[in-house]
């Protein structure tokens, strides 16, 4: 259950009334897993922030995992009085262990026994998501957005048939429709597209949680937690060779305002220096994304570019500098751009057609938008533009690629 689902004192209850219709309808293992009530997960962000700015992961963590807690009380309580009968579990009661990269934990594994128990005694197990303890009980968190994470694994751990996540859209869309027009629900989507899309952006899913989807064929379901059951949803599956070669040139675009690009130059050819520029940043639990690096023939100093969440911007930028320093390389110049956005198209089909790129860049230039910089792989092409430009690039994508909505 996403933040949005769980809303509400009022949108708890309606979801305790639609499990009371599942488990009396004869599906009686259940598990919910919820997420802090919406806003409340930066609330919690927010007062860490006021208090210390600085705070250390471990104490961000304790703090921002708070909001889950109260969401799996709330939901067992909800359907307690519905009737039936519920017990709210944390990452520590269930063992839910993860690494100690706080803020950003991996979770490594769940020990099922007690939502087993639970079972056993016709109790539903409510789940507080986002969270999770390291060896030494400590509290982590997978990072935002990580309860449908949480959701998937636990699916993973349970052997479960497939993991629903409840949210406030009807699934995942071809484009954002608050940006792009026509955009529609993509009604089936193999894992792979559905990662690409998740990484490159598109909101609905936590990376992560289709990363594990696929790494143990895991279907996930993605529905409105709100609409009858109408059969409006999405359902991210592995395609069988026959899907696969149905599947569409393109099937989404997505596009991503929360990039910067991080330059640097002022250094010379050596070996372990891109190396030990990337380790510093790997270190840092940071994810470098499109990366751009010409080594001319002659001597003149290197230049290499990458994109990184804007996030992660101050972070990547000190670290670089504090790495310079101890190189000694004096000359070394580091500059950020982050009024740029990236857009993507992703489609297992363009596996098998050949001409999508330089379709793609020519109705770009034709519509003078300037590609700054280009990542490609076997079913996506990402390219780097101005943020002014980045809804319009969406559009002129998808008017392209995207196949309309027959009905
Ligand atoms: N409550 C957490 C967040 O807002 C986790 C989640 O919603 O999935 O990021
Ligand atoms: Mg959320």
């Amino acid at each position: 259950m996403g933040g949005t689902s769980v809303g509400s004192v009022e949108r708890i209850g309606a979801i305790a009334e639609r499990i009371k219709d599942q488990v009396n309808g004869g599906f009686n293992k259940i598990a919910v897993v919820v997420s802090a009530m919406s806003g409340e997960t930066n609330r919690l962000v927010d007062l860490v922030r006021q208090i210390n700015p600085q705070a250390s992961a471990k104490n961000y963590d304790m703090a921002v995992s708070a909001g889950e807690q109260v969401s799996a009380a709330l939901m067992a309580a909800a359907l307690e009085r519905v009737g039936i009968k519920s017990r709210g579990f944390l990452a520590y009661q269930l063992g839910l262990k993860t690494d100690s990269l706080h803020s950003k934990a991996r979770i490594h594994s769940i020990d099922t026994a007690k939502i087993s128990d639970a079972w056993e005694e016709g109790l539903i197990p409510v789940i507080a998501g986002f969270q999770g303890v390291t060896d030494e009980m400590e509290i982590t968190t997978l990072g935002r957005g990580g309860s449908d994470t949480s959701a998937v694994a636990l699916a993973v751990a349970l052997g479960a048939g497939f993991c629903e996540i409840n949210t406030d859209v009807d699934g995942v869309f071809t484009a954002d429709p608050r940006y792009v027009e026509g955009a529609h629900l993509a009604e089936l989507m193999d894992f792979e597209v559905a990662l690409e899309m998740a990484s490159l952006g598109s909101k609905v899913l936590h990376c992560r949680c289709v990363e594990l989807g696929a790494k143990y064929n895991m279907p996930i379901v993605v529905r409105n937690t709100f609409t009858k059951n109408d059969h409006r949803r999405t359902k991210i599956m592995s395609f069988s060779e026959e899907q696969k070669l149905e599947a569409p040139v393109v099937s989404g675009i997505t596009l991503d305002r929360n990039i910067a690009r991080v330059a640097v130059s002022g250094f010379g050819y050596g070996s372990g220096i891109i190396s030990g520029m990337f380790e510093r940043i790997a270190k840092l639990g940071i994810n470098v994304d499109i990366i751009v690096h010409n080594r001319s023939n002659d001597d003149s100093p290197m230049r290499i570019g990458f994109t990184i969440a804007k996030i992660d911007t101050d972070q990547s930028v000190d670290c670089l500098k504090s790495w310079a320093k101890e190189m000694e390389l004096n000359d070394l110049a580091i500059e950020v751009e982050d009024k740029l956005a990236k857009v993507s198209a992703v489609g297992l089909g363009m596996q098998s057609h050949s001409g999508v790129a330089s379709r793609t860049f020519s109705v770009l230039a034709e519509a003078g938008i300037e590609i700054h910089m280009i990542s490609t792989s076997e079913i996506k092409i990402s390219m780097v533009v101005e943020e002014s430009y980045a809804d319009k690039a969406a559009q002129i994508l998808h008017d392209t690629f995207v196949v309309p909505k027959s009905n």
